[in-house]
């Protein structure tokens, strides 16, 4: 048996307002006239919060698109317009949801690697360690203010980079940030978190580590979605430490057949990861038939729209790439059915679960 010896995050500050902490966390991080470089979800532009991005001197505020998930073609210009203008920075700053996380990690990691990040997309490919970097997260849920990986759609994979090199040297945990979020967003970024809980819980790769922090990311993400009818501040509160939670059980654990086939359709149509689990979740009854239950009650309590027939009209070669992409995801299929998966799901069972969606 050999266990995994993972790295961790290096700083956390968590509590409403530790974002006014940020100035004073970055200074001793800045290198002479090398500037801090803060990569905000657009949706900030020209909101109060882009207002108090601690910039100073030869700082720059990039505000980053997020409309579509973060692709290498995207990270890889950011990186090497930095690398032209300035050869390097003291660090780069994500403030946002998972998009402009993973964009911030990417970029970090760029900052310090030849090549393309399309070159990394896979496990322990990142040759050296990026510049240093801290995630704001601004919506609660994935996990990926935690995790050691960036989710980036590459010319031909969607992957992460997978590396040491990869989580972040500091978080700020500040939940007042999340609370401008729609809530059908802030639902399916939420639900996100939860998936990751059941598919954690419910794995083969299951362990104490994980257990204990996924059970209780659970738990809180029940208090605010099963509990509670209507959202405060307490919400955004427990939702935050939810997806810490959610992202350290997996960090020692994997996800599962939400994630495997949510893949899929987003290589395949561009679906945005919350929303493309929620999408899929709520047809797995056969393998989460008490998580699916609760998550459809969570549906009805805080009516939520789950788009429907997004695969009606799909040919099948369409069909096929998206099985491709799915069954490529081979830890997540071991951890959900066993070390015999391939005997439990083919190409067909999958086929017929899409055909669902
Ligand atoms: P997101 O970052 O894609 O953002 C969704 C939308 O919400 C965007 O339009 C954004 O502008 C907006 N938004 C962000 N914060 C807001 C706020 N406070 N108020 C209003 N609008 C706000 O959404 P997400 O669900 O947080 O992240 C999904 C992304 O995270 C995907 O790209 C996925 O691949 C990635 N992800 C990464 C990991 C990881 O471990 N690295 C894990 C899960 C998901
Ligand atoms: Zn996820």
């Amino acid at each position: 048996m050999n266990f995994r010896n993972f790295k961790m995050i290096g700083y956390v500050v968590y509590g409403r307002g530790a974002f006014n902490q940020l100035d004073e966390i970055l200074q001793p991080q800045r290198k002479g006239t090398s500037p801090m470089v803060f990569l905000v979800d657009h949706f900030f532009e020209g909101k109060e919060l882009a207002n108090r991005v601690p910039a100073r001197g030869r700082d720059q505020i990039i505000y980053v698109d997020v409309t579509n998930e973060p692709k290498t073609s995207y990270v890889d210009s950011i990186a090497q317009r930095l690398k032209d203008q300035f050869g390097t920075v003291s660090g780069i700053v994500g403030i946002g949801g998972g998009s402009a996380l993973d964009l911030a990690k990417a970029v970090s990691l760029m900052m310090n690697n030849p090549g393309s990040s399309a070159d990394y997309q896979g496990w322990d490919l990142v040759k050296n360690p990026g510049v240093y970097k801290v995630g704001i997260p601004t919506l609660s849920g994935t996990g990926a203010e935690v995790s050691r990986t960036t989710v980036l759609t590459g010319p031909t994979k969607k992957l992460g980079m997978n590396s040491d090199f990869t989580p972040f040297d500091q978080i700020v945990l500040d939940p007042q940030l999340t609370s401008n979020a729609p809530a059908n967003q802030r639902f399916y970024t939420g639900m996100d978190c939860y998936i990751h809980c059941i598919e954690s819980l419910a794995g083969t790769y299951l362990n104490e580590f994980s257990k204990s922090y996924g059970e209780k990311a659970l738990e809180l993400c029940r208090e605010v979605y099963v509990n509670k009818h209507s959202w405060d501040d307490e919400s955004d509160d427990k939702l935050m430490m939810a997806s810490y939670a959610g992202g350290m059980s997996i960090a020692y654990s994997q996800v599962g057949v939400a994630h495997a086939v949510s893949y899929g359709i987003s290589y395949l149509l561009g679906t945005k990861h919350g929303i493309g689990n929620c999408i899929v979740f709520d047809h797995l009854e056969e393998f989460y038939p008490e998580g699916v239950k609760e998550f459809k009650k969570m549906v009805e309590i805080h009516q939520i729209d789950i788009p429907k027939n997004i695969c009606a009209n799909l040919t099948d070669e369409q069909f096929n790439k998206m099985i491709d992409v799915s069954l490529g995801m081979k830890p997540l299929w071991e951890n959900a059915l066993g070390k015999d998966w391939e005997k439990q799901m083919n190409r067909d069972r999958l086929r017929k679960l899409y055909e669902r969606f």
